[in-house]
């Protein structure tokens, strides 16, 4: 008898699909709730042992995250995720500008010295690279001879660019005992009117360094995200199968790495990211997954998963390769198995509005990480560019041909061979200017609040448990945007989607 069904060989079969879903295609369904928005606790988990204050990340791509970026983040309450588009030395000094940002006393592997013999012109340059103002002039015992400052010895009126730093240096140097406390530096500096005091112990070594923009901007940001030792949280990103940069970014104090792939269910990632996460003692995110078997395959070890496969606003990876998941069902799927496992899940990609980024926690996730929504900031890199009276900022894909010829082709496993051109996976792009980080990440994160408001969900934990879904028709997403009016002023929180 003659086969009548068109699904009834192997090939056929396969049309018989799983729908997956994204950001779009569900809402909220809003629910009875006594939940004030402004009330609500957004603190959250990034990993099995760092927590946040906000659920939210900065995306580990070099037109978003580098140190400035990462001191706002973490002032603010986030994560940001240093990207690796830079060397190993480049990156183990950004983890010290976050690292000695915050800090109330920097400890002493921190500081900033300067040795007496060095000439004016090596630590001019010296202070320039580390960021600082000024350094504690010590001898080869760590005992303190003196302070220098720019102020000592710019614009060279008194020394010479040869000259040592010990005739430029001031030799009376206020110190503070090591059990000093805020109030007392600050006094010490205002009686002085000196801006940082070294730390010494009883026989006058260099312990640490008090700074008075430290103390202060310690009292400005109460809420900021904070290691054992209060000082601000950083997260690095390293390649698969890079060892070397993944121990001295632990060894300089990152709390998380991130295991930077566009594809973690790669068997050899897996087997590299496993051997990091048992050196290191930071924590080790997985990522990028996308499905419950590449959850399965990685929650043993993982201290948190990074879920994205293709979501981004840069990224080509689906239509180049023609893989990928929508990033909602990406995320019920992975946050099915991690939460068997108390592991933490983060939602990377696709994130336009403060809504899907509410959305992405309802569907499992602990944490949210964006980079167009940041990329236009002040603190991201790079300049403001002009065109038409209208201000943009640099965006890439770090698996753009520009990113991938400054070393990020390894996220998509590629390597770089002389004479062959990548096969691309982003594309190179210009976001608005929107000005400073706290406004974006304050629309962001009440928009978020205004979310839990709905679900009558008091914190993120809750939101996970409580929220559900519906399901949206194309009429229905048409209804949800402003529409039949023309908009005469932009809101800070909602521009259309061209
Ligand atoms: P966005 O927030 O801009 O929508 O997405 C940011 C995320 O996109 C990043 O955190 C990263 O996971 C991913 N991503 C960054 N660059 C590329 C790229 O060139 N290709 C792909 N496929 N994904 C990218």
């Amino acid at each position: 008898m003659a086969k009548q069904s068109s699904s009834d060989g192997p090939f056929s079969e396969k049309l018989r699909v799983p729908e997956a879903l994204t950001f779009d295609d569900v809402l909220l369904r809003p629910k009875e709730s006594r939940v004030e928005p402004d009330a609500a606790d957004v603190s959250s988990r990034v990993s099995k042992n760092v927590e946040v204050n906000l659920p939210v990340l900065s995306a580990a791509m070099d037109t978003v995250t580098e140190s400035e970026l990462a001191i706002g983040m973490a002032r603010e309450g986030g994560l940001g995720v240093l990207h690796r588009n830079m060397d190993t030395e480049e990156m183990v000094a950004e983890v010290g500008r976050i690292k000695r940002a915050h800090e109330m006393v920097i400890s002493r592997e921190n500081v900033v010295t300067a040795e007496p013999e060095m000439t004016i012109e090596a630590v001019d340059r010296m202070m320039q690279v580390e960021g600082v103002s000024g350094a504690p002039v010590v001898d080869e015992d760590d005992t303190v001879l003196g302070i220098i400052s720019g102020t000592d010895i710019r614009p060279y009126l008194e020394v010479g660019e040869e000259d040592a730093v010990r005739e430029a240096m001031t030799d009376e140097v206020i110190t503070a005992p090591e059990d000093v406390s805020a109030r007392e530096a600050l006094e010490l500096m205002y009686d002085h009117k000196i801006e940082r005091v070294p730390v010494v112990d009883e026989d006058n070594h260099l312990v640490g360094l008090v700074t008075m923009a430290g103390i202060l901007e310690r009292r400005e940001h109460e809420n900021a995200a904070r290691d054992e030792e209060g000082r601000l949280l950083a997260g690095v990103a390293v390649g698969p199968f890079e060892d070397e940069r993944a121990i001295a970014a632990d060894e300089a104090g990152a709390d998380v790495l991130f295991i930077d792939c566009a594809h973690a269910h790669n068997l050899d990632v897996l087997d590299s990211a496993e051997a990091i996460a048992e050196t290191v003692d930071a924590d080790v995110v997985v990522g990028n997954v996308g499905t419950r078997a590449a959850a399965e395959a990685a929650v043993d070890f993982a201290d948190g998963l990074k879920v994205g496969i293709g979501p981004g606003s840069i990224c080509t990876t689906r239509v180049v390769s023609g893989a990928g998941m929508p990033q909602i069902t990406a995320v019920t799927e992975v946050a099915d198995v991690a939460s068997q496992h108390d592991v933490p899940v983060i939602a990377d990609g696709g994130i336009r509005y403060s809504g899907d980024a509410i959305k992405a926690i309802a569907a499992g996730a602990d944490a949210v990480m964006l980079g167009s929504y940041f990329a236009g900031t002040k603190e991201a890199p790079g300049r403001v560019i002009t065109r038409n009276g209208k201000k943009y900022k640099q965006y890439r894909g770090m698996g753009s041909v520009g990113a991938m010829n400054e070393g990020g082709g390894e996220r998509y496993l590629k390597e770089e061979e002389e004479d062959e051109e990548f096969v691309p996976e982003g594309v190179e792009a210009a976001t608005p200017y929107t000005g400073t980080l706290s406004s974006e990440l304050h629309q962001l994160v009440g928009g978020m609040r205004s979310g839990m408001g709905y679900v009558g969900a008091e914190t993120i934990p809750e939101v996970k448990e409580r929220a559900e879904f519906v399901r949206v028709s194309a009429a229905g997403q048409t209804e949800g945007h402003p529409h039949d009016v023309m908009i005469t002023d932009e809101a800070p929180n909602y521009s259309p989607d061209e």
